[in-house]
């Protein structure tokens, strides 16, 4: 499990990043990021293990900062939750993925969800599933292809007003999955009160497979868990053959990872789509 080492490119880029701005910098650079149109989303495929076809994309967020290059979002994501622009940014992110997942639908003909990633501070705010439902509304994109990536954590906070917001999330028909799951501390109990369509197990596990037993022993669970209580599975981080055969082999519905396809462009994307299903 030694070199499931893309962690040590992104700690090391963390700290470039830090250094070269301050974090005050990096601030005022982030407000104007969105009025300036430096943010863009790249969309990394969601497979289907059994049928190897593209199934969903999940959307990520990169800044393209005029003098410092390309910004991955774990060095501004951060700053932008501590200091609440995450969810101007957010609504930015969703409202992009929604029009340009709609506009793939209406290319390719076929329903290919597209997952968002929502931070817990985005979670309180009370206006969420109002701002959701006005993007869906305004995009024209069908509620069953959308899809909210939620960590543990962030259903964890506050369990009576995350229930209220789930429930008001599920009333407007989109799907919600667990990301980085069993990464997080957090009770069991959450997963039998929400109806959560996926759980998403965190590249931490998978990368040490086939050899790690013990990643093995705790992917294997997840993937029984799930199916015990009616959620799909998505495996994240697969970059090997011999990861996939194994997930295979255990059951596991979607994959997720470098070996499948790396976050990429939407218009990369749609070749993609339109290589996988002739028509
Ligand atoms: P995440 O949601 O767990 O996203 C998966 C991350 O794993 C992505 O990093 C992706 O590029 C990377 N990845 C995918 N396949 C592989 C693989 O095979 N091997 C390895 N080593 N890595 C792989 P990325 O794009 O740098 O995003 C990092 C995190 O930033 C995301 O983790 C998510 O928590 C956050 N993030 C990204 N976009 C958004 C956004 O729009 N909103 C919010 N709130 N957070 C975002
Ligand atoms: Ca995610
Ligand atoms: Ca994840
Ligand atoms: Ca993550």
């Amino acid at each position: 499990a030694k070199n499931c080492g893309k962690n040590n490119a992104k700690l090391y880029s963390s700290a470039l990043t830090t250094q070269i701005m301050s974090h005050v910098k990096l601030e005022v650079g982030l407000r104007r990021a969105l009025q300036h149109n430096e943010l863009y989303l790249q969309y990394q495929p969601q497979i289907d293990v059994k049928s190897a076809q593209i199934v969903g994309v999940e959307a990520l967020v990169r800044w393209r900062h005029p003098e410092h290059g390309i910004i991955p979002p774990n060095d501004f994501i951060p700053l932008a939750e501590e200091t609440g622009l995450i969810v101007p940014i957010g609504e930015w992110v969703l409202r992009t993925a929604c029009l340009q997942a709609r506009a793939w639908q209406q290319e390719s003909r076929r329903a290919v969800r597209v997952a968002v990633n929502l931070s817990a501070r985005q979670f309180k705010d009370e206006n969420l599933a109002q701002t959701v439902l006005a993007v869906l509304h305004e995009t024209g994109l069908d509620p069953r292809l959308l899809e909210l990536e939620l960590t543990e954590g962030t259903l964890m906070d506050d369990a009576r007003a995350t229930l209220t917001t789930l429930e008001q999330l599920r009333a407007i028909g989109i799907w919600l999955s667990i990301d980085d799951f069993g990464t997080g501390y957090s009770s069991m109990n959450y997963l039998k009160r929400f109806d959560v369509r996926a759980l998403k197990i965190d590249k931490s596990f998978i990368c040490g497979l086939p050899q790690d037993s013990e990643n093995a022993a705790i992917t294997r669970a997840i993937i029984a868990m799930a199916h015990g209580l009616k959620m799909a599975v998505v495996a994240e981080g697969v970059e090997t053959g011999e990861q996939l055969a194994l997930l295979e082999q255990y059951g596991c519905d979607m994959a997720q990872g470098y070996l499948l396809g790396r976050p990429q462009s939407i218009d990369a994307i749609a070749r993609m789509l339109a290589g996988a299903q002739p028509v």
